[in-house]
C-alpha cells in the first residue's frame, strides 16, 4: 500500500502552527500579520478563492483587507491601488487575484507589487531569488509540494525527478526547486513539456514524478516505475450523476491504477490543492516577521 500524502491534514497542521505563532506575537505585543487581497470583477471562482483566503486569515488570527474593484476598472486605477497598498506600512502581504480582465496587463500589475509584500511569489525579484536559492516567497503550488515532500520525509537526493509541464506557476519552478542544492532538492531533474519526444520512456524512469500537464488522468500505470513517488497537481471537474452536486474532481494521474504501483502519492482532491492557502498564510507570516527581506 502506498503512503497517501495527505494535503488536507498537512495544510490544517500548518494553519495550526501559524495560529500558534500569531498568539505568541500577540502575547508579546507584536504586530499582527496583515494580508490585503485585491479582487477585480465578479468571477465566481475568483470570489470563492478570495473568500477562502480571507476566512483562512481569520482562522489563524491575521488581519485581512479585501479591496473589490469593478470589472471595468482601468489599468491605471488598479496600479494605483497596488501602489497604495505597497506604501501602507500596516500591510505585510498583497495579492492580486488572477485572472484579470483582458484590458489589464498581468505583467504590469505583477511588476508593480513590492517584492517585500509579494506573498504569492510571482514578481520577477522573488522568482529570481528562488532560482538563486535565496530567502524568498515560494509561490503557492510549488511551496505546497515542497512542504509535502518535507513533512512526509521523501528522499530526493540523487533521485531522478521528472516534471511534466513547464508552466510558470508549477512545472518550471518545481524543476528549479528539485534540482537545487537543498532539501528537498539535489535530484537529477528532467523537465518535460508538449514538445518532449518519448515522454512515456522518460516518465518511466522517474523515482519522483510531478505531474502538472492539465489533462485528466493522463498518467497511467504503464507509464510509472514500481515504487515511484507521484505528485499529482492537476484538478479537473467531471460530471458524475451519482454525486449530490453532480460532479467529482480528478487529477492528471489515474489514481487507482498508479497508486497500486507507487510508494507514495497525492490524491485529488485532498493532495496538493489544499496546501495553497497554507502557503499564502506562511508567506504573509514570513513577511510580517521580516524573514525574507530583513
Ligand atoms: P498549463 O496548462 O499552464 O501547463 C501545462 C503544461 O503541460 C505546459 O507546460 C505544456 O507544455 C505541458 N504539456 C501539454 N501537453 C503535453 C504533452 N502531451 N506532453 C508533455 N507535456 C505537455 O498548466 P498548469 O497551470 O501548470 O496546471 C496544470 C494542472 O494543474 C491543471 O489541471 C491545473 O488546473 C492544475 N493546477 C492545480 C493547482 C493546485 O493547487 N492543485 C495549482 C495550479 C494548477
Amino acid at each position: 500500500m502506498p503512503t497517501i500524502i495527505d494535503g488536507k491534514k498537512t495544510s490544517a497542521e500548518i494553519k495550526n502552527e501559524i495560529a500558534a505563532r500569531v498568539k505568541e506575537i500577540k502575547a508579546a505585543g507584536g504586530k499582527v500579520p496583515h494580508l490585503a487581497a485585491v479582487l477585480v470583477g465578479n468571477d465566481g471562482a475568483s470570489q470563492t478563492y478570495v473568500g477562502a483566503k480571507v476566512k483562512a486569515c481569520e482562522f489563524v488570527g491575521f488581519e485581512s483587507t479585501l479591496v473589490k474593484l469593478e470589472d471595468n476598472v482601468s489599468e491605471e486605477a488598479l496600479l494605483k491601488t497596488v501602489e497604495e497598498i505597497n506604501e501602507n506600512p500596516d500591510i505585510d502581504g498583497l495579492i492580486v487575484q488572477l485572472p484579470l480582465p483582458k484590458h489589464i496587463s498581468v505583467e504590469k500589475v505583477t511588476a508593480k507589487i513590492k517584492p517585500e509584500k509579494d506573498v504569492d511569489g510571482f514578481t520577477p525579484a522573488n522568482v529570481g531569488r528562488m532560482a538563486l536559492n535565496w530567502p524568498t516567497y515560494v509561490a503557492a503550488t510549488p511551496y505546497g509540494i515542497v512542504e509535502l515532500l518535507k513533512r512526509y520525509e521523501i528522499e530526493t537526493s540523487g533521485k531522478h525527478c521528472v516534471v511534466i509541464g513547464r508552466s510558470h506557476i508549477v512545472g518550471s519552478p518545481m524543476s528549479i526547486l528539485m534540482a537545487r542544492n537543498d532539501y528537498p532538492g539535489n535530484s537529477t531533474v528532467t523537465l518535460t513539456h508538449s514538445r518532449t519526444k518519448n515522454l512515456k520512456e522518460i516518465v518511466k524512469t522517474a523515482d519522483i514524478l510531478i505531474v502538472a500537464i492539465g489533462k485528466p488522468e493522463f498518467v497511467t500505470a504503464d507509464m510509472v516505475k514500481e515504487g515511484a513517488v507521484v505528485i499529482d497537481v492537476g484538478i479537473h471537474r467531471i460530471e458524475d450523476a451519482s454525486k449530490k452536486n453532480g460532479f467529482r474532481l480528478i487529477g492528471d494521474v489515474k489514481f487507482d491504477e498508479v497508486s497500486a504501483k507507487s510508494s507514495a502519492i497525492t490524491p485529488v482532491p485532498g493532495g496538493v490543492g489544499p496546501m495553497t492557502i497554507a502557503s499564502l498564510l506562511y508567506n504573509t507570516l514570513l513577511s510580517a516577521e521580516r524573514k525574507v527581506y530583513p
